[in-house]
């Protein structure tokens, strides 16, 4: 496989704030255990947005885009689990197989997950980019470590594969891995953006019996209906801890998702749970925030509070089995893509997300 370094296109964020750009940038060959892929699709995140804005680190330039599927083209020496031509869905946390989590048995925690080791550059001035969340998949071909790639069924539309790389998953993993809900359980969203209508779904697929959204829109209630919510409530207007408990016979949902990350939220989650359920936060709160509980009613009302980290996903175990799910018509992923854009649209795209217009815009090579 003797190729030269390519050169592509790739949406890129120069500086804080700044609009951004596509640019024409370089992709190295793959080295030992990298691969190059092609992408097909990549959904648009409020991540991208956050690089973009400087909220998660100063690294500028970015190459973003990370919700992405495709082809791959070409790999380094000593990749085994995949090849040319394989389609798969890259995602953010390749295991190490060998830390304290990964030798317990416990790889969705893996707490040493690697990226590619050599840079993509911009090709005019040979500044090295940093890929969002080790990806960077707005360019129409990526470099990976092999890890981030896993296969599934090739049968399914690259625009809807795509969004299992994050948001989608981390709220199907919230409900499915993280809050064990299981038949017959109560479940509470709050926050039907993106990552929570994705733990409607995915808690309509675990058997739950109740699933109430709670939002402040009502077209993202309307939304979350959709997707397999069976009460909302517009917290704007109704108490929404009242509102569960009553739709609950007065005890509150076994299992209450908190997909919005602030305090006041997660407050109410904490509150509209029953004794001994689960509150799982998956909402990413910001650095400032602060959470006050009476510590007696952490104790005596029992359960668990858990946090879940990208859905508490394996790759390799759950991407396959949701698309599978979705190829059989049990999982409507499609429903989570509201437009398809061209690789110049992504700026108007944090636009129309920034207003809550959109659930996912993707980008189609
Ligand atoms: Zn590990
Ligand atoms: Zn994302």
């Amino acid at each position: 496989m003797e190729h030269m370094a390519q050169e592509v296109r790739g949406v890129i964020a120069a500086g804080k704030d700044e609009p951004v750009r596509v640019e024409t940038i370089v992709v190295p060959d793959p080295g030992p255990g990298e691969a190059v892929v092609q992408v097909q699709a990549c959904g648009v995140c409020h991540t991208d947005l956050h690089y973009k804005q400087g909220a998660i680190s100063d690294d500028f330039p970015f190459l973003l885009g990370h919700e992405a599927a495709g082809i791959v083209e070409s790999v380094g020496d000593g990749v085994t689990d995949v090849a040319p031509g394989d389609f798969v869905i890259l995602n953010w946390r390749a295991v190490c197989g060998q830390c304290r989590a990964c030798l317990r048995g416990r790889p969705w925690y893996c707490f040493d997950t690697h990226n590619a080791k050599q840079k993509m550059t911009l090709a005019a001035t040979g500044q090295e980019l940093s890929p969002a969340l080790g990806i960077g998949a707005f360019a129409e071909k990526t470099l990976v470590a092999a890890g981030q790639c896993t296969k599934v069924d090739p049968a399914v539309s690259p625009q809807v594969a795509g969004l299992l790389g994050c948001g989608v998953m981390a709220g199907i993993g919230a409900a499915i891995n993280t809050g064990n809900v299981g038949r017959g359980d109560s479940v509470a969203v709050i926050g039907c953006g993106g990552v929570g209508d994705a733990a409607i779904a995915g808690s309509r697929l675990a058997g739950a019996s109740k699933i109430v959204a709670v939002d402040i829109d009502d077209r993202k209630l309307e939304k979350a209906r959709e997707m397999g919510a069976t009460h909302t409530v517009n917290s704007r207007e109704t108490d929404p801890v009242e509102a569960i408990r009553e739709l609950t016979g007065g005890f509150g949902a076994d299992v209450v998702i908190e997909a919005v990350g602030r305090p006041e939220t997660y407050q109410q989650a904490f509150y509209a749970r029953d004794l001994a359920g689960t509150v799982v936060l998956v909402g990413v709160p910001t650095p400032e925030m602060k959470l006050e509980l009476p510590l007696l009613d952490v104790f005596g009302r029992g359960g668990a509070l858990k946090s879940s980290w990208y859905g508490d996903c394996l790759p390799s175990r759950d991407f396959p089995m949701l698309i599978d799910l979705h190829l059989q018509g049990r999982l409507d992923l499609g429903a989570f893509v509201t437009e398809t854009i061209a690789l110049t649209d992504v700026e108007k795209a944090f636009e129309r997300m920034h207003h809550g217009d959109v659930l996912r815009s993707v980008v189609v090579f």
